[in-house]
């Protein structure tokens, strides 16, 4: 069990890596706190996972986020895994597509390390660490793609942030990671591909960038997000930690 005794609490759990994250915590022995802002997806969670807590959150509300840390207990793990992928070159975006991404992919983790920091520091000076998570993507971000411009602008800006707490908070056993996958296969993949003018090849595009020669399953990415989670890393701060099949070799 290499969760035990620490809490964890995971956003955009509802689906894809945020809920296998949070079942592949739960399974490591930790209590584990999953949100989305799909009350739905993530009721269904609760239902299917016996253990882990639910709670609908809206990360672009800061009144909802300073709300839930106000009423749960101090965190040792927090992973910001809600982002979104837009689709398009720097002509083709609307200010409020910009404004939209933005927010949610990089204010909204703003927004959870400020309310649930000071939380996070109390259990570090007790346990000697707490670990911070944020999902920033390989995509982009550490190699240039096409069509992915504020995607890729939010995602660099990802680990901008990271870098920045590591380093306001070394000295005090908070340690602060980001993680950087390839293509992986959830939900919201599906729908791009759908989306595209030709999904059998638009499909066909996702795996060839990939040289293992298939997607990532959720489950390729949730032992790395264990690790980081966990006390095992606990000498690995301000990294954006890749786990891409291979794309950046
Ligand atoms: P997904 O896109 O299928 O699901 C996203 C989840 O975010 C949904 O459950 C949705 O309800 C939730 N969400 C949306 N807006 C929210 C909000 N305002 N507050 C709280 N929750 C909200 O999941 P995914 O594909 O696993 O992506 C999760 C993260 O991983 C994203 O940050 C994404 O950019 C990143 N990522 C994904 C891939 C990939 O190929 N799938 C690759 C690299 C990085």
């Amino acid at each position: 069990m290499r969760l035990q005794n620490r809490t964890i609490l995971i956003t955009a759990a509802g689906q894809g890596i945020g809920r296998a994250s949070a079942i592949a915590c739960a399974r490591e022995g930790a209590r584990v706190i999953a949100t989305d802002v799909n009350a739905g997806t993530i009721g269904t969670l609760g239902a299917e996972v016996p253990g882990i807590e639910t709670a609908v959150l809206d990360v672009r509300d800061d009144g909802q986020v300073r709300a839930l840390a106000a009423r749960l207990p101090a965190l040792d793990g927090l992973f910001n895994c809600a982002g979104f992928v837009h689709h398009g070159t720097v002509m083709e975006i609307s200010d409020a597509d910009w404004d939209f991404s933005v927010d949610l992919n990089v204010t909204s983790m703003f927004r959870m390390i400020r309310a649930f920091l000071p939380g996070m520091l109390d259990r570090a000076r007790e346990t000697g660490d707490a670990s911070i998570l944020n999902m920033a993507s390989m995509a982009s971000s550490i190699k240039g793609f096409p069509n992915r411009c504020v995607y890729g602008t939010t995602k660099a800006a990802v680990i901008g942030l990271t870098k920045s707490v590591a380093a306001d908070f070394v000295k005090q056993g908070l340690r602060c990671n980001a993680l950087c996958p390839g293509t992986v296969d959830t939900p919201s993949l599906r729908g791009r591909i759908a989306q595209a003018a030709d999904p059998v090849a638009a499909e066909k595009d996702f795996i060839a960038r990939q040289p293992m020669g298939r997607l990532a399953t959720v489950e390729d990415i949730t032992p790395l997000v264990v690790f980081l989670l966990s006390a095992e890393s606990r000498f690995v701060t301000g990294q954006a930690s890749l786990v891409d099949g291979g794309v950046t070799i």
